[in-house]
């Protein structure tokens, strides 16, 4: 397909910029761009929505932590790259709205509107990162798009919560039940049902204590979402893949 003048122009004030600003891609080293367009292509295909089970609930995700998608989200997440959030966000695009409308469909006459919440990073990443990379990501994943469910943070962690990579399964199961709802919160999620959003689900050990901590205060957590889920550490009871279109 030929490419239109808007692509063709901004392709060459991409030259123009790299000639200045030196770059590379983030995936696979070439040249003048941060992320080139081969791995932008293989970023958006297939589009595809991968589903799994985590503990009897249902968790849609864009794909595997690998390639393309697993080298953008690292140098979004801790290298500063904030401008890969409208690539990212229109990666979670299709999960994300796929769970609303799962939540959605699964209480029709639900008076309350579903709440989409995202997991809470330690205030110490918040602060080197200066963004929450999470709700960046959702805020980028629905602009433009009419989604019938609320946005709030309403989960914290608490004292001690350490990053879970590099962790022992007992220690990393420790860790991760370091997160609590905020008090100002209480009110808002109770009897509410809950879209829980992710960057990467691994073991599954964090989205389990951030159900656990919402059901707790009455909520119901009605469908999981993640950017990716890491292939390897498969070893938590999730069930092989299936995959579903979105
Ligand atoms: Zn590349």
């Amino acid at each position: 397909m030929a490419d239109s003048p808007a692509r063709r122009l901004r392709e060459l004030m991409l030259d123009l910029s790299a000639l200045v600003w030196p770059t590379s891609c983030v995936a696979c080293g070439a040249a003048d761009r941060d992320c080139c367009r081969t791995c932008r292509e293989r970023l958006s295909e297939p589009p595809e929505v991968m589903s799994r089970e985590l503990d009897g609930v249902t968790c849609l995700a864009r794909g595997s932590y690998e390639g393309p998608l697993r080298a953008v989200l690292v140098a979004f997440k801790h290298d500063g790259r904030v401008g890969f959030s409208a690539m990212l966000g229109a990666e979670l695009r299709a999960p994300l709205l796929s769970a609303v409308r799962l939540a959605t469909e699964r209480t029709p006459r639900a008076l309350l509107a579903p709440l989409i919440v995202t997991m809470p990073s330690r205030p110490a990443g918040v602060r080197r990162r200066g963004y929450r990379h999470l709700d960046v990501l959702v805020a980028a994943a629905l602009r433009g798009r009419r989604a019938p469910a609320l946005r709030a943070r309403v989960l914290r962690t608490t004292r001690g919560r350490i990053g879970q990579v590099g962790l022992r399964a007992a220690e990393r199961e420790r860790n991760a039940r370091r997160i609590a709802i905020k008090r100002s919160a209480r009110r808002l999620v109770r009897g509410r049902d809950i879209v829980l959003v992710d960057d990467i689900i691994t073991t599954g050990a964090s989205m389990r204590a951030a159900r656990e901590a919402l059901e707790q205060a009455g909520a119901q957590v009605a469908v999981m979402v993640a950017l990716c889920v890491a292939e390897r550490q498969d070893a938590s009871g999730v069930p092989a893949k299936s995959r579903v279109k979105s």
